[in-house]
């Protein structure tokens, strides 16, 4: 059915990866009961192929799933560093085009959309600039005291 990619994931047999729907309520319970085998999908390579093919956000998926924890289909948690790109294609929001619209565009489980990936870099450079500028301000001050 999958081509095999599941036979040779590092997650083949073992447990955890999702919960039965009695035993948790909170997205704190799913950190606590799957969170700890988040770092099986480490090593795995099969990130996008497990992503496309369990359909997290679609299906309202909870437990792990590519390198991330998935609650009610919303990324609640991600290993340090998994990729965009991993995603699926995103839908497009009212939102779309802000820094806010990239990262509902994560919690859905989908890469960012090109006007928003576009957003958060101008956002980042923005922010890098504002820094840059910091140890001036502060070198001004002592200068001047
Ligand atoms: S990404 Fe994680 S859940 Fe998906 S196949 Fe790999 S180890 Fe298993
Ligand atoms: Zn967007």
């Amino acid at each position: 059915m999958t081509g095999g990619w599941d036979l040779r994931a590092p997650c083949r047999g073992r447990d955890g990866f999702t919960v039965r729907e009695d035993d948790w309520k909170t997205g704190a319970d799913l950190k606590r009961l799957c969170g700890p085998q988040l770092a099986t999908c480490g090593p795995c390579p099969f990130h996008a192929v497990c992503i496309a093919t369990v359909k997290p956000a679609q299906a309202k998926f909870d437990g792990i799933a590519g390198g991330r924890l998935w609650c009610n289909g919303e990324v609640i948690d991600a290993l340090d560093d998994v990729s965009d790109e991993e995603l699926t294609e995103p839908k497009l929001r009212a939102s779309c085009g802000t820094e806010a619209g990239a990262k509902d565009h994560i919690r859905h489980g989908e890469r960012p959309c090109p006007s928003c990936r576009q957003a958060a870099r101008e956002m980042t450079a923005r922010r890098k600039t504002e820094k840059a500028k910091e140890p001036k301000q502060l070198q001004l001050e002592f200068a001047t005291s």
